[in-house]
């Protein structure tokens, strides 16, 4: 594809409620490690809903129109002078935050915990949803053969959730709780059990979400009551049959109710990581971390190696997003694919790039 001819159309948000779509000049290379890729799709993730609807994320606010978007994939057009590792024509997956690479985080190797970090679709940075994305060549990985580019966009959120399960440590044998079965929650499940977690339950207040996450990789799954947590954690410990409370619990929903049932549902010296976001504060079971000596972790987006092993665990067919994305919409309908998301009505949309056939 010719990018000098092709279409740069971007999906922008004005304000929030208020997106248009206008053609943005074709991002130049800024440096000769960078690579130009075509965006064939992109994901819709969560935090781009809230955006939408809000126009900010705690500190995050959108104050001049950004271009939405952050979980794609695409074909390397272009490629810089010092690039060894992609040619034109390489289908990759692609890393949406750029660090520094010089601060104390970037140096010690937790990259995401950079404050210099510049993330598509975070504001005061443009997103995804676009033609084309220049990136530096180390943060596209290229795609198998065997791994389409629509799985390819997938790598975001799988990527999200292989942080929070090394967060975790899972290891061979244990069982592992999941609050939430929304995408990035059914995916702690897959990688959980990738990992050699023997029990992987799932728990959610949506019925259908508990039987898509049995269909997918859970082994049990709990539909939470309105009951209070201690209750709802006995009833999770016995559907599980583990009395004694679960290995790991990773909280991806962020729910005020969920975080407190995961730390009742924990076992003694057991692992807590935080992987939604939800409310900044909330009424938090400290005594229970406390007397249970709990490891507790917070998990934010991802890190070295992540990316890389995400794309591993789709090649080797560890992890089957294939059967997450429930519907591929054309450039034209980005508006139509968030309302359906914030509607709840699918797990997993893809917008196709605006070059792309439909
Ligand atoms: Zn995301
Ligand atoms: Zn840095």
């Amino acid at each position: 594809m010719d990018p000098s001819t092709a279409s740069n159309k971007s999906f922008i948000l004005e304000k929030p409620k208020s997106v248009t779509y206008a053609d943005r000049p074709v991002p130049k290379l800024s440096s000769p490690h960078d690579v130009l890729v075509a965006v064939n799709y992109t994901g819709i993730c969560g935090s781009d809903v809230h955006y939408w609807h809000h126009g900010a994320i705690g500190h995050f606010v959108v104050k001049d129109p950004m271009v939405l978007g952050h979980e794609s994939a695409g074909t390397v057009v272009a490629v810089g002078d010092s690039v060894t590792t992609l040619q034109k024509g390489d289908r990759v997956a692609l890393e949406p935050g750029y660090p520094c690479r010089r601060c104390e985080p970037c140096l010690a190797g937790k990259y995401n915990l950079c404050p210099e970090m510049r993330f598509a679709a975070t504001p005061p940075h443009d997103g995804t949803l676009t033609g084309f994305w220049a990136a530096p060549a180390d943060f596209c990985y290229k795609l198998p053969d065997h791994v389409s580019t629509q799985e390819g966009a997938l790598v975001e959120p799988l990527a999200v959730a292989v942080h929070i399960v090394r967060q975790a440590a899972v290891s061979p044998g244990q069982s592992v709780v999941v609050m939430g079965a929304g995408p990035v929650g059914l995916l702690c499940a897959a990688v959980a059990k990738a990992f050699g977690a023997t029990k992987v339950c799932s728990v959610d207040i949506v019925d259908s979400k508990l039987e898509f996450a049995k269909s997918f990789s859970s082994t049990h799954t709990y539909a939470s009551q309105r009951i209070s947590a201690e209750e709802n954690a006995e009833n999770i410990k016995r559907a599980i049959g583990q009395p004694g409370g679960a290995d790991v619990v990773i909280d991806a929903s962020g729910a005020e109710p969920s975080i407190q049932t995961s730390l009742h549902t924990v076992r003694m010296g057991g692992t807590y990581v935080q992987g939604g976001m939800g409310k900044p504060d909330i009424t938090f079971p400290i005594m229970a971390l406390c007397l249970k000596e709990v490891t507790a972790k917070g998990s934010f987006r991802y890190g070295s190696g992540d990316y890389r092993l995400a794309v591993e665990l789709l090649a080797s067919g560890k992890v089957d997003v294939k059967k997450l994305i429930s519907d591929v919409v054309a450039f034209e309908q980005a508006e139509e694919a968030f309302k359906k998301v914030a509607e709840g009505k699918v797990i997993k949309i893809l917008i196709a790039g605006p070059n792309e056939k439909q």
